[in-house]
């Protein structure tokens, strides 16, 4: 069996430089996540609120934690004031919570876009069509405490690689549409988030520039 630090290696191998790594630490030990700080990484991320708090609480202070789980709204305001990225916003609704909840604590909180990309209906996300009415609707422009840094996606879970391929090069297609629509002046709005264990590869050949790795780092996750 390989060590936490040598899966890293081998995963870090294929992240050229304009892609980030996030180590997804849900389900994962206090020890296990200490195992990948201690050989360099900053980046973590978490799926569920309680988790995410206890182990911020529990950790060291420079780690980046990122939210990449579905965020309920009453729950925002948990972990706006240290958290580095939320993805995976999938409603208005939320954007609007994330706002209100940032500006009382004076934060301004980086956001991705989720876009549904995959054939299941049990995944969250804007469609494509929904995402184009709201940034027309130019009301993202009102959230001043809220910074849109870009989309994230998941793919279907299928052993179909073609399949995957193409939903990727979808989900990339939709990115650039909307930065040359709508953010073309826009600094921030950098970041596409796709690929996970089993198709990081496909998805840094088809644009992504932030992958989101659980199991090939840690192995097996502990409890879920
Ligand atoms: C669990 C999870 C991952 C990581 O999945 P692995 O297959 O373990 O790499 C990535 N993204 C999201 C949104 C997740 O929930």
């Amino acid at each position: 069996m390989t060590t936490i630090s040598e899966n890293l290696k081998i995963i870090n191998n294929f992240v050229t430089q304009n892609v980030k790594l996030v180590a997804v630490s849900k389900a994962q030990s206090l020890d296990t996540i200490m195992d990948a700080y201690t050989a360099g990484h900053r980046i973590f991320g978490e799926n569920k609120v309680q988790e995410i708090l206890l182990k911020r609480e529990r950790l060291p202070d420079d780690i980046l934690w990122h939210f990449i789980g579905h965020l309920q709204t009453n729950k925002v305001k948990q972990i706006v004031s240290f958290v580095d990225l939320i993805q995976g916003v999938d409603s208005l609704k939320l954007l609007e919570y994330i706002n209100k909840e940032s500006k009382k604590i004076n934060r301004t909180v980086k956001c991705l876009l989720q876009i549904h990309i995959a054939d299941e209906m049990t995944k969250f996300g804007f469609s494509e069509e929904e995402l184009f009415e709201l940034l027309k609707s130019g009301v993202i422009n009102s959230l001043e405490n809220i910074t849109i840094c870009g989309l994230m996606g998941m793919a279907t879970f299928t052993d179909n690689t073609q399949q995957i391929r193409k939903e990727f090069k979808n989900l990339k297609r939709i990115f650039d549409s909307a930065k040359n629509n709508y953010f073309f002046d826009n600094d921030n709005f950098t970041e596409l988030s796709m690929g996970m264990s089993d198709d990081f590869k496909i998805a840094i050949e088809e644009g992504s520039t932030m992958i989101r790795v659980g199991s090939s780092i840690f192995g097996l996750r502990k409890y879920n």
